[in-house]
C-alpha cells in the first residue's frame, strides 16, 4: 500500500494495511520488536543517532517499529497527523494535559468521564494549579457560560459512560476555537469504526487501547491522536515521563484493529436489537442507548455517530415495585453467561452495578446529578449469540418477578 493515496481508503482498509512491518524474512504478520534497545554499526553512528543528525531507532522508551506501527495505523483510522502511544488510557488522558497545560490554565470537561479522570482533575491537577469546571455533557449553555480567558481545554466523552448521553461535537468544537482552546474528545466508546471527532472539527482524540481497539480483554494501553505540533509534546513528556506503550501490547493492538470495524458494526447491531428488546420487558423501568428512537439525543447521535456503539444501561424495578440495589443485584447474580466485572470492549459480554463499584466512591449528591440511581445496570455487549444473552437477561427478569 506504499505508493497508494491513504486519502483513497476507507478505515476497514486503512486499520489492515496502514503501517505493515515488513523485515527481510517477509513475514505476512506484523513482526514484534520485543527489544529494549538497538545497535550501532559503530561509534559514530551512536553519536549520529543520539545527536539527532541520523533518523534511527534508540531505545524502547523513545520509538520501537512495533509501536510506530500502532501509531501511525490509529492516525490514519482516525484521519489525524500524528499519534503517540501510552501504557494505559490513563496514561494518555494524564499525559495529555501534562504536556499541553501550565499552571493558572483552566479545563472545562464534562461531568460524564471516566472516573479516574475526574481523579486527575480533583487530585492532580488541582496541585500543580490547574483548575476544572465540571458541566453537563450536552447542555451547551452550561459550556460557554464555563469558559474563562484561561481556559485551554474543553474535554468530553461521547456517548457517556454509563448512560449514554451524547455531546454535540461540531458545536464543541466551535465553542473551543472562538475561545482560542483545543477540543479534547475521548473516543473510546465508539473508535474510529463508528465516530471520527476530527472530522467534525475536534483537535485532539484520546483512548483507551484497552477497550474496544484490543477488543478480547487482553492488553492495558492507551493513545493521543492530533496535530504535529500537539503531538510533539506529548512525545517529548512520554519520553521523559516513562509512559511508553510495551511493544508485546502494541502487537496486540495492531492485531485488534485489523478486526475493529467488524466487531464494531456487530456489537453495535447486538446492542441495539437487546435494547429494543428489554425497552419491552417487565421489569425494566428505563433502557439508556443513544440508539433508541426516545433517546433525547437520538438525532445527533444518528448524525455523527455511524451506529450507536454496544454499551447501554438499564433501570430495574421489582415486582413490588423498588427500584433499589438489592434489585439491581438480583438481576445480575441470576445471570449465568454474562462475566460481572467492570471492563468493557471486550467480545465476552460484562455487566456492572455502576453505584456500587466503578462510580461507588463518588458523592451521593453528585451520583444524583449524574443519574447513577441504585437501580441502574450497564451492559457492554459483545459477540455471542442474541439469542443466547436474551435467555440470560431473561434470567435477571425472572429474579426481579420472583421478589
Ligand atoms: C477505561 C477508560 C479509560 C482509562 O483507560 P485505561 O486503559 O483503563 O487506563 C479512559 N476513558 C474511558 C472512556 C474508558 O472507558
Amino acid at each position: 500500500m506504499a505508493d497508494l493515496d491513504p486519502n483513497e481508503l476507507d478505515v476497514e482498509t486503512l486499520a489492515i494495511r496502514t503501517a505493515q512491518l515488513r523485515t527481510d524474512e517477509m513475514a505476512h504478520s506484523d513482526p514484534i520488536f520485543l527489544t529494549s534497545s538497538f545497535v550501532y554499526e559503530n561509534a559514530a553512528q551512536a553519536a549520529a543517532r543520539f545527536g539527532g543528525e541520523e533518523p534511527g531507532n534508540i531505545y524502547s522508551r523513545f520509538t520501537n517499529p512495533t509501536v510506530r506501527s500502532f501509531e501511525q495505523r490509529l492516525a490514519a483510522m482516525e484521519g489525524g497527523e500524528a499519534c503517540v502511544a501510552f501504557a494505559s488510557g490513563m496514561a494518555a488522558i494524564s499525559g495529555t494535559f501534562f504536556s499541553l497545560l501550565a499552571p493558572g490554565d483552566h479545563i472545562v470537561s464534562s461531568r460524564s468521564v471516566f472516573g479516574t479522570t475526574n481523579v486527575v482533575f480533583d487530585r492532580y491537577l488541582k496541585k500543580f494549579g490547574i483548575e476544572t469546571t465540571l458541566v453537563d455533557l450536552s447542555d451547551l449553555k452550561a459550556w460557554e457560560t464555563a469558559i474563562r480567558p484561561e481556559t485551554k481545554i474543553l474535554y468530553l466523552e461521547t456517548p457517556s459512560n454509563p448512560l449514554s448521553e451524547v455531546g454535540d461535537i461540531r458545536a464543541l468544537a466551535k465553542l473551543a476555537h472562538d475561545n482560542d482552546a483545543l477540543l479534547v474528545v475521548d473516543n473510546c466508546f465508539c473508535t474510529p469504526a463508528l465516530q471520527k471527532p476530527l472530522a467534525l472539527g475536534a483537535d485532539i482524540i484520546i483512548h483507551s487501547a484497552t477497550k474496544y481497539l484490543d477488543g478480547q480483554g487482553r492488553c492495558l494501553g492507551g493513545a493521543v491522536v492530533g496535530p504535529k505540533a500537539e503531538m510533539e509534546e506529548v512525545l517529548g513528556f512520554v519520553r521523559s515521563a516513562g509512559s511508553c506503550m510495551s511493544p508485546f501490547n502494541a502487537w496486540v493492538f495492531l492485531k485488534g484493529l485489523e478486526t475493529l470495524n467488524l466487531r464494531m458494526q456487530a456489537q453495535s447491531a447486538r446492542t441495539l436489537e437487546l435494547a429494543q428488546w428489554l425497552e419491552t420487558q417487565p421489569g425494566i423501568a428505563r433502557v439508556h442507548y443513544a440508539g433508541l428512537k426516545n433517546h433525547p439525543q437520538y438525532e445527533l447521535a444518528s448524525r455523527q455517530q455511524s451506529a450507536y456503539g454496544a454499551v447501554l444501561s438499564i433501570e430495574v424495578e421489582d415486582s413490588d415495585g423498588r427500584r433499589d440495589r438489592q434489585a439491581a443485584w438480583r438481576f445480575i447474580d441470576a445471570t449465568r453467561l454474562i462475566s460481572i466485572t467492570a471492563n468493557l470492549g471486550d467480545v465476552k459480554t460484562t455487566v456492572t452495578h455502576p453505584a456500587s463499584t466503578t462510580h461507588g466512591r463518588v458523592k451521593e449528591e453528585e451520583k444524583e446529578r449524574s443519574g447513577i440511581t441504585e437501580n441502574l445496570i450497564r451492559l457492554a455487549i459483545g459477540l455471542e449469540s442474541v439469542d443466547d444473552l436474551k435467555a440470560d437477561l431473561e434470567r435477571g427478569l425472572k429474579a426481579l418477578a420472583s421478589a
